[in-house]
């Protein structure tokens, strides 16, 4: 038995068990890591903890640590074999947040050469709209001291 919390229900959880295949790209024996299958790019990839936890904030630290130590040399090999010398780094917790699957994931998606922020070449990339607002100078003193107070 792993020593991590599994749901039998899980399609991520199917996928570390074996039980559905996936095109691997690492695994030690905390984390798994994929591509996507339904990719925003070539070379679309999850990296997933072995643990089904459903959202970062539940992860436990070891398991958020080894999630993301492979970054670096996953992201670089992705590029590297995409062709792309951009990507983007994204992580949706629930399902406001655009939360497809509850086991939580990081996608590291590249950018395909000739993409960029504001034109993503048709049906091979990520759209990226960052409708930023003002920052409140006054509200947010006491939201960061609050939040301080909370970690
Ligand atoms: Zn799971």
């Amino acid at each position: 038995m792993p020593d991590y919390p599994t749901d039998p229900d899980c399609l991520f959880c199917k996928i570390v068990a074996g039980e559905i295949p996936c095109h691997k790209l690492y695994e030690d024996d905390r984390v798994l890591s994929f591509l996507d299958i339904g990719p925003l790019s070539a070379g679309h990839a999850l990296v997933i903890p072995k643990g089904h936890y459903e959202t970062i904030d539940r992860v436990p630290a070891e398991d958020a640590a080894a999630m993301f130590r492979i970054v670096p040399a996953l992201s670089r090999a992705i590029m590297r074999a995409a062709g792309a010398s951009a990507w983007n780094l994204l992580q949706n917790n629930g399902e406001a947040a655009g939360q497809a699957v509850g086991h939580v994931h990081l996608h590291i998606i590249p950018r395909p050469a000739g993409s960029s922020r504001d034109a993503p070449i048709e049906g091979n990339g990520l759209p990226f709209n960052w409708p930023t607002g003002e920052i409140d100078h006054k509200k947010a003193g006491g939201l960061a001291e609050t939040i301080r107070q909370y970690v």
